[in-house]
């Protein structure tokens, strides 16, 4: 009894599982989380890793914040689901507070971040139609190469990547796709039938692909001249990632529709948003589009205490100031292996040169010595750390990293 209990708490055990059980639609890297505390977290065998992928920037506020876990705990023995067909007292309030903190005045609350940009392309279309006036069926949305917007059919149908649309058409029509960063190809692309241009102010799937200094700008006055709505998906860079509330604040452009998802809920639920102003969502109607769990007040009161985490203990200036230090120490780093450090805030990529033989292996030496991190891309390697993180635990990593960098 006593050594099939101690078989059943190793790393071996909860792996072929997984792989016996599960639908095998992703690759982890072999590390069993059991738990977690602000930037660490712990593995079945209590071996500790300094998370350095913050679940692709949903816990942004560091693993299972206190405060954040107070507002689960105590809404949960409330009520966490009433559904939209009657109201919660924690909507109401979630709406007022994302919306005094971002300046928007309307908020559509979904789930995850692949929701969130379906309701802004429905959304555009719509505003589209009834607003712009565009004929019936002719809506065009411009995309860009490279982009990632979650995994619906719709979103797979206009990636660029070949496995994520491979086997999944047909695919619904009305994308454009043009080059990402580049303005002239936007205003080449656009005819009077588009509606929106869908960008993402950082490519983070992509590989932290930076578009050219003044990219979004461009493409903002562009989109004002065209009458074409900006939709913004900040969903992996909003909310402090890259050391500003909303990264389009670098290039003081103020999108028309923003959708946020990820570090919303700091990690502990599913809680996304798509904001707009009022003639924008003012195309919506009752029964044009809803959810089930979409607004429930269990992820309304996380949200509200995800948000006044972010402002009250000041990420946003600490992902400012640790993400400038990160970045600078990482391009210190003299390793044959390195191509290019980019990126704003705590949304590093390191590139790799094609010879280093792709980032995998090297994100699971990192694993050995303790850092969690994650390929993206084949050859780039994401440092995106929680916001919480200090000094003394970035220069920690860089002690692994650095050796990690340089091995053959
Ligand atoms: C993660 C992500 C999405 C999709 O979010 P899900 O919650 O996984 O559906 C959309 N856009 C961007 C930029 C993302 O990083």
């Amino acid at each position: 009894m006593q050594s099939e209990l101690i078989g059943e708490q190793s790393a071996e055990y909860f792996i072929d599982l997984e792989e016996r059980y599960g639908a095998h639609n992703y690759h982890p890297l072999d590390v069993v989380i059991r738990e977690a505390e602000g930037v660490w977290v712990t593995d079945v065998e209590g071996k500790r890793y300094l998370d350095c992928l913050s679940a692709y920037s949903a816990v942004n506020q560091g693993h299972a914040h206190p405060k954040i876990r107070k507002a689960l705990i105590e809404q949960a023995s409330r009520v966490t689901l009433t559904a939209r067909a009657f109201r919660n007292d924690q909507l109401g309030p979630f709406y007022k507070e994302l919306s005094d903190l971002t300046g928007y005045p309307r908020v559509l609350p979904m789930n995850t971040g692949a929701e969130a940009v379906e309701t802004a392309i429905k959304l555009a279309r719509k505003w589209g139609y009834k607003v712009k006036g565009v004929p019936e069926g002719q809506a065009e949305i411009i995309v860009c190469e490279g982009n990632f917007h979650g995994r619906t059919t719709t979103i797979v149908g206009f990636s660029t990547e070949a496995q994520y649309r491979d086997g999944f058409g047909p695919f619904t029509p009305g994308f454009k796709i043009i080059p990402y960063g580049d303005a002239g190809a936007l205003e080449k692309a656009i005819t009077p039938n588009t509606v929106g241009f869908l960008v993402e102010p950082i490519q983070g799937e992509n590989g932290v692909v930076v578009p050219p200094a003044g990219f979004l700008r461009r493409a903002a006055e562009l989109c004002k001249k065209h009458r074409v709505l900006l939709l913004n998906d900040e969903i992996q860079t909003g909310l402090g990632r890259t050391g500003k509330l909303l990264m389009q604040e670098h290039d003081g452009v103020r999108a028309d529709v923003i959708m946020l998802g990820k570090a919303l809920s700091g990690g502990f639920y599913p809680v996304s948003a798509v904001l707009a102003d009022e003639e924008t969502m003012g195309v919506f109607h009752p029964g044009d589009h809803g959810s089930t769990f979409g607004g429930n007040p269990l992820g309304a009161a996380v949200a509200r205490a995800a948000l006044r985490v972010l402002v009250e203990e000041n990420l946003i200036d600490n992902a400012a100031r640790m993400g400038e230090y990160f970045q600078d120490q990482l391009a210190e780093i003299n390793s044959p292996h390195i191509r290019e450090v980019r990126g704003r805030g705590l949304l590093i990529g390191v590139e790799l040169k094609p010879e280093a033989g792709g980032a995998r292996r090297f994100c699971e030496a990192l694993r050995d010595r303790g850092v969690l991190a994650k390929e993206t891309h084949t050859h780039t390697l994401r440092f995106a750390p929680p916001l919480v993180i200090q000094r003394t635990e970035i220069d920690w990593a860089l002690e692994r990293i650095r050796p990690v960098l340089m091995m053959a």
